[in-house]
């Protein structure tokens, strides 16, 4: 269904990240993973794809918080595989803490690699996207972002920030052919949530369990083959943002 485009994961060595680039390079799209640091995760995930699926598949090391550095991993990407079609911006980290005594490191550290590196790639992308004359750009925003979050002004304002951002270029992009959505999950099992057996949120979620990773892979998968779908916020969430 994906056979001949190529897909750009950001984060896509762990997590909802690589769920992502497995459930893309089973439909058949060609994938370049973009990583922060874990080489090791970012390799295996590559050779998965090209073992499993007989797709092309590379990762580029590269902090997406970077104007420049994401610049560099484009064209790296455009000389490797000669055009993009599909973007996820998934790339997320948390420094959680209270608004009270939450320092500017942490705020500018969420709100650059979560909302600004979104912003990066999709500038740096959407001239690929006017050749090819298509393009889909699929944003990882967050319940968070949605309903707020106590302890997570920064993680919040940033997700909430991608709602805005994809449906600003879904407007502005739209007349060209290219598509903008996002999908907000809600509580995913990953690296980033660690053990949470005993959260007391889970009893907060109506299907009353964490999601995985496969399962926002899917609303993934959804969004880049629904050519009459832009500006959306598709929930994996479980129904807890109701
Ligand atoms: P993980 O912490 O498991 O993985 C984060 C990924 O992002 C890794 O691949 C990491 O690379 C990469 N990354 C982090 N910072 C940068 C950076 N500056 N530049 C490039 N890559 C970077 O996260 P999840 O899989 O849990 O989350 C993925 C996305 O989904 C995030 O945007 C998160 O906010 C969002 N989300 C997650 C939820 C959850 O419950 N897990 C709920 C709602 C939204 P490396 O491996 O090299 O470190």
């Amino acid at each position: 269904m994906l056979k001949g485009k190529t897909a750009i994961v950001t984060g896509g060595s762990r997590g909802i990240g690589a769920a992502i680039t497995g459930k893309l390079a089973s439909m058949g799209a060609n994938i370049a993973v973009i990583y922060a640091g874990n080489q090791d995760a970012a390799e295996a995930v590559c050779e998965k794809c090209v073992k499993e699926f007989g797709v092309e598949a590379k990762s580029y090391r590269c902090n997406v918080a970077s104007f420049e550095e994401t610049k560099a991993a484009v064209a790296a990407i455009k000389a490797d595989f000669g055009a993009v079609h599909i973007l996820v911006n998934n790339a997320g980290v948390t420094r959680d803490g209270l608004l009270a005594v939450m320092n500017e490191g942490a705020w500018d550290a969420v709100m650059d690699t979560n909302l600004k590196g979104a912003f990066h790639m999709i500038r740096h992308c959407t001239a690929l996207f006017l050749r090819a004359k298509e393009g889909c750009i699929i944003n990882i925003s967050s319940v968070s972002g949605l309903m707020g979050n106590a302890g997570q002004c920064n993680y919040s304002a940033s997700k909430a920030g991608l709602v805005g951002l994809t449906k600003s270029v879904a407007k502005e992009l739209a007349p060209r052919g290219i598509r903008c959505n996002a999908i907000a999950p809600g509580f995913i099992r990953t690296d980033m949530t660690g053990a949470q057996e005993n959260n007391p949120l889970l009893s907060m979620i109506p299907l009353g369990r964490m999601g995985e990773g496969s399962e926002v892979a899917e609303a993934a998968a959804y969004l880049a083959t629904a050519n009459y779908v832009t500006g959306e916020v598709l929930r994996v969430d479980g129904g807890i943002a109701m």
